[in-house]
């Protein structure tokens, strides 16, 4: 689905000396080029502070951990996303409660969500599923008149831009906290696990960092309870590298999803991704839906010729024994029948994409 040794040989001399550099200095856990990857992401996602960590879970964790909440408090989750978003809610011991997603969009659906709110709701998570912002102008106009705390999942959505009220905001910039992974697969990856959490407000900035650093701010002295969670050097110095070249990889995963679209527009079985006016799509995944098809017919067809495909996500959090919903969560349901992520990279070629397009107008 990705080409990670491509993207890595056009850059691999920035790469090999960005390692070597820190190899020769010996500083592999909080080293200078940390701070730096973190400044440089600050300036490019337009946050106040962005604070590294060890994964993208672990940035989930940290910002449930700084906002404090208690045991009992319910956080607001769609159903349609990744597991993690879910479990950090369910370690901490707070509750979390599933929501139904926009069957255009696949972001949480709002009416859903205000609808779950009660006088135990603390928090939302927004997850801009696929590369795309979800409904941002109203999930914080909701969560104003609730006094709802908002983490933005922005794993998958690192780069994008969104016009909240007129105004361009990054992914991950609008709640309390954003939080990004940086798996390698991510659209800023790094060579093993890496994460971030961002926000723009100085206290909950403070206790983010005293959190991933065993809770202490002066050695020593543990002030809150914490965790063990770093960037190495290594993966900073990767990630310092590859952010420059962000605009980009977002660009060529757009001319790839421009080319998709181009070629399924038009069928009827074919239901292309949704452009929300108000968001830029970075293409994580390039996800259609299939009507009136066998979906996992056609995945085999693509297979059997040499093309991979995915389902993200072929079973939603209401469907896992660990976190069994209540209620009904009809969009979702059916997404998980019809979504087909095609192979989406910023190395694929013209001609690989041509095969990909044949080979699937070839089954439909
Ligand atoms: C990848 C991902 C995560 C977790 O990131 P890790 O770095 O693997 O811990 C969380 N949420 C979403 C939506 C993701 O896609």
């Amino acid at each position: 689905m990705v080409d990670l040794k491509g993207q890595y040989l056009k850059i691999s001399n920035e790469i090999n000396e960005a390692i070597q550099e820190v190899i020769d200095s010996t500083t592999f856990i909080n080293g200078p080029r940390v701070k730096q990857f973190a400044q440089n992401l600050e300036s490019y996602v337009g946050v106040k502070h962005v604070i590294p960590c060890a994964n993208g879970t672990d940035a989930l964790q940290v910002a449930f951990m700084a906002l404090n909440l208690k045991p009992g408090d319910e956080v607001i989750v769609p159903c349609f996303t990744y597991v993690a978003t879910a479990e950090v809610i369910a370690l901490l011991g707070l509750v979390p409660v599933l929501v139904d997603v926009d069957s255009k969009t696949f972001q949480i659906d709002t009416t859903a969500f205000e609808s779950a709110i009660t006088a135990k709701t603390k928090a939302v998570v927004p997850v801009h599923l696929f590369g795309q912002c979800a409904d941002m102008e109203t999930i914080l106009s909701i969560c104003k008149q609730h006094n709802i705390y908002v983490v933005e999942d922005t794993a998958q959505a690192i780069g994008a831009n969104y016009t909240l009220n007129g105004e361009v905001r990054g992914a991950g910039t609008m709640g309390h906290f954003g939080t990004t992974s940086f798996f390698p697969s991510k659209n800023l990856g790094c060579y093993g696990d890496g994460g971030a959490i961002f926000t723009n407000d100085d206290d909950l900035a403070e206790k983010a960092r005293m959190i991933c650093n065993h809770g202490q701010k002066k050695k020593y002295y543990h002030s809150v309870v914490g965790v063990n969670s770093r960037l190495d050097t290594v993966q900073a110095a990767i990630l310092d590298v590859k952010l420059k070249y962000l605009d980009e990889y977002s660009a060529a995963r757009q001319q790839v999803a421009n080319r998709y679209d181009e070629a399924f527009a038009n069928h009827p079985a074919l239901e292309i991704p949704y452009r929300d006016l108000k968001s830029t799509h970075v293409f994580h995944q390039y996800t259609l839906k299939i009507h009136d098809l066998n979906r996992d017919a056609l995945k085999q067809h693509l297979a059997d010729n040499g093309i991979p495909s995915m389902v993200y996500y072929p079973v939603p959090l209401n469907e896992q024994e660990a976190y069994k919903g209540v209620g009904n969560f009809p969009v979702t349901d059916d997404l998980c029948t019809r979504v087909l992520s095609l192979p989406m990279s910023t190395e694929l070629t013209i001609d690989q994409q041509q095969k990909v397009i044949e080979t699937l107008l070839n089954f439909a």
